[in-house]
């Protein structure tokens, strides 16, 4: 009996995975290949499948069927996905289906105006819509929140379960203690890395043969994913066959399309990673955003900008760019591609300023959604914010606060998981070190075992636990700042001879 139930459950939670896989298809479609004038109708079909798939996840037969099976004793991977599908189910029905509508389809339109207001530096022709997805959010969050639950923590549930604004303002909190004295002595270091070489010409064709060489190599299956081109780099796990990377190639910057290419197939090899005998179901879904952005980032920088992994890779990159890199030492450019400075925009930002760019967006997030900050003093409240972290002012809102998509996106309470990623990171990264003989595998171009690692602690659990417990069963400790401030203070003393 409770098998049969289960089957059914599992069966309807297919058809909504089935349908969102289609929804993830047109949404990377628009990003990489879609023609402009086609924006409009692309609005209307993402509202619509935003709808069905509302309408599924929230069916009158999925309370029956949940109510039936927690009154059963399941095996624990089953009850896991019961857990997780309660979880998703009282989220959905709070949301009436014309707010979900709506936000689809506002948030199809406002990102279009996103990237032409971006494109001509321009926030004025931006704030009408920012102003109407942060209501929208507003509603979300009512709805979503328990009384007097703080609007953030409602939205914050979505991505990070169990994560809280509290939790986060101290994490930032011991963060802004620890990296701005960093900055400020890796600014008065006298050995300096020549990041002009990182700036030479590097034909585009040729980033991509040596990216697609890393990506390989990592484990990420061509044969089940792609690799193209978008404004923003992203990943897109359509289902555990198809997964679809971007990056950006610009012909003076030599690392920009390989670290994109290592973030995205970090995130890539998790989607590929998923226990495809639980497809549709919460095991083989990410444990959260912030795990999600652990796979990428500890690709992307504690592998990727790391000594042991250009041993081995740097001769193969001389190979592919002979010319540029002639008068170029491994050592000239593990430091280069280390370079610490204040900048404007985050994604091109190092790993030690990073968090100070996420700090930024939580404060203006958080006080956008509770009314304190008006939208219309957003450019101001950014660069003053920006000036007193990094001591920078953005020359233009296309260097400020326009350069992200992720709040035309609807995505609120969204970018401090990438702090969290990184903080996770550095914990699996720590573990691995110590379970596997990590540098002479990375030294020899042996990316496998650590992908292997990663598969068997992290990908093939999916949503099997909540972060936290996943974090304390993979490191046994519970998640914390430590790890990777001390990763960054070792590395940064020893790259910068302090
Ligand atoms: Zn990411």
């Amino acid at each position: 009996m409770a098998t049969e139930t289960y089957d059914q459950l599992v069966a309807k939670a297919r058809e909504v995975r089935l349908l969102s896989g289609v929804n993830g298809l047109l949404g990377w479609d628009q990003e990489t290949y879609m023609p402009p004038r086609s924006a409009e109708i692309r609005a209307d079909q993402l509202a619509l499948l935003a709808g069905m798939i509302h309408d599924r996840v929230v069916a009158p037969e999925i309370e029956g069927l949940l109510a039936s099976l927690e009154k059963e004793k399941l095996p624990p991977d089953r009850a896991a996905v019961v857990r997780e599908g309660r979880r998703l189910y009282d989220r959905e029905r709070k949301l009436p289906k014309e707010l979900v509508e709506e936000l689809a389809r506002t948030t199809s339109r406002s990102q279009e105006a996103w990237a032409k207001a971006r494109k001509e530096k321009d926030f004025a022709q931006f704030a009408p819509w920012l102003e109407k997805v942060i209501g929208l959010k507003r509603q979300a969050a009512k709805h979503l929140g328990l009384p007097g639950q703080d609007p953030y923590d409602a939205l914050l549930d979505e991505f990070e379960p169990g994560a809280t604004s509290a939790e986060l303002t101290s994490l930032f909190s011991t963060l802004e203690g620890a990296l701005v004295p960093l900055v400020k002595k890796l600014a008065l270091a006298k050995k300096k890395p020549r990041v002009e070489i990182l700036e030479r010409h590097y034909p585009r064709a040729k980033q991509e043969e040596f990216g697609r060489l890393v990506a390989k190599d990592m484990g990420f299956d061509f044969e089940a994913g792609r690799l193209d081109v978008s404004n923003h780099p992203f990943c897109s796990g359509l289902q555990p066959d198809d997964v679809r990377i971007t990056t950006r190639y610009r012909e003076d910057d030599l690392t920009g399309s390989l670290f994109g290419i290592m973030h995205e197939a970090g995130h890539g090899l998790y989607e590929q990673g998923f226990d495809r005998k639980y497809f549709g179901t919460a095991l083989a879904e990410p444990c959260s955003t912030g795990i999600h952005e652990s796979q990428s980032r500890l690709w992307e920088n504690m592998v990727g900008r790391s000594r042991p992994f250009w041993k081995h890779y740097y001769p193969e990159l001389r190979r592919v760019f002979p010319e540029p890199l002639a008068d170029v030492s491994e050592a000239d450019f593990v430091f280069a591609v280390n370079d610490v400075r204040p900048s404007f925009i985050r994604t091109e930002s190092d790993e030690v300023t990073y968090n100070l760019h996420v700090l930024l967006r939580f404060e203006v997030e958080r006080d956008l959604l509770s009314g304190k900050l008006a939208v219309a003093d957003l450019p101001r409240f950014w660069n003053d914010k920006m000036e007193k972290l990094l001591g920078v002012r953005p020359p233009d809102d296309a260097q400020g606060c326009l350069q992200d998509i992720h709040w035309s996106f609807g995505l609120f309470a969204y970018f401090p998981t990438y702090t969290l990623g990184n903080c996770y990171a550095a914990q699996f990264f720590a573990t691995a070190r110590k379970e596997l003989d990590l540098d002479s595998l990375l030294a020899r171009g042996e990316l496998r075992p650590l992908r292997e690692w990663l598969r068997k602690k992290v990908h093939e659990r999916g949503g099997f636990f909540r972060p936290k417990d996943l974090v304390k069963d993979v490191t046994g400790a519970p998640p914390s700042s430590a790890a990777f401030v001390s990763y960054l203070e070792t590395k940064y003393a020893e790259l910068y001879g302090l």
